[in-house]
């Protein structure tokens, strides 16, 4: 198992368990709660006391340090379980709430989970703003975070808030594609539909009755009954009371 490339600093760590028991699936994003360099996380990271460790920590000036190496579990997230199967990632960040992270640091950190992702085969990210769902990995659920596991803030508003982003971000790199909802084809029933059973309103309320429905292409042009109504968009709607739908409609003919 490899480690990310993007590191430009090593300082490991002895606060791990050694390798993992479960196969990396999960990501865990927190906030350092200061804007530290990778170098300071090294030193953080470096006493045996401190007894804590991430497998990466992204500096201020968005520089990548590895602390523990993918494929061992880091003590990051206060929960085994959830540290055997993650990649942690510490990010600089301010030391009040919010947490704020600065543009290079969650560009770094974007560059980061997305790799991860393809060295591990995650092939899409999947965030959910209900814990249940986090730890429980439903719906295929694959960020967690520490305020999951402790009484913490972790990983600060300001980056929790974010995750929506990150998925956003990481996922079209990751070239996954996103499910955009594809509006109802126009109905044809309409065709079907004779005069007498659709109403044309225009403006505040008058209904005009229509003589016919001419379909063009998916085009529907409603002859209005009455002469002189003219040329007019309109709404067509079935006096059964189903629903409203934009139609263009003409004098007589
Ligand atoms: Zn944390």
């Amino acid at each position: 198992m490899a480690n990310s490339s993007l590191v430009s600093y090593t300082k490991l760590s002895p606060n791990h368990s050694g390798k993992r028991n479960h196969a990396i699936d999960t990501i865990t994003i927190h906030c350092v709660v200061g804007q530290c360099s990778v170098e300071t996380l090294g030193s953080i990271f470096a006493p045996e006391s401190r007894q804590a460790s991430c497998n990466y920590g992204i500096g201020y000036d968005g520089r990548i340090g590895m602390y523990v190496e993918e494929k061992n579990r880091s003590w990051c997230t206060s929960s085994a379980s959830n540290d055997h199967r993650a990649v942690t990632i510490e990010v600089a960040s301010d030391m009040t709430s919010p947490y704020a992270v600065n543009d290079k640091a969650f560009a770094a950190l974007i560059d980061l989970v997305t790799d991860i992702c393809k060295r591990n085969k995650i092939k899409k990210l999947v965030w959910s703003t209900n814990k249940s769902d986090r730890v429980n990995h439903k719906n295929g659920c694959n960020l967690t975070v520490h305020r999951d596991y402790a009484n913490k803030s972790c990983p600060g508003d300001y980056l929790y808030e974010r995750h929506d982003e990150i998925v956003a971000e990481v996922n079209k790199r990751l070239g996954v594609k996103t499910t955009t909802s594809t509006p109802e084809p126009f109905k044809p029933y309409l065709v079907k539909v004779t005069a007498s059973a659709l109403n044309i309103r225009r403006g505040a309320g008058t209904n005009y009755n229509v003589a016919g429905v001419i379909r063009n292409k998916g085009v529907y042009t409603i002859v209005a009954e009455k002469a002189g109504q003219g040329s007019k968009k309109g709404w067509g709607k079935l006096k059964s009371g189903a629903g409203w739908i934009s139609l263009d409609f003409c004098e007589k003919r």
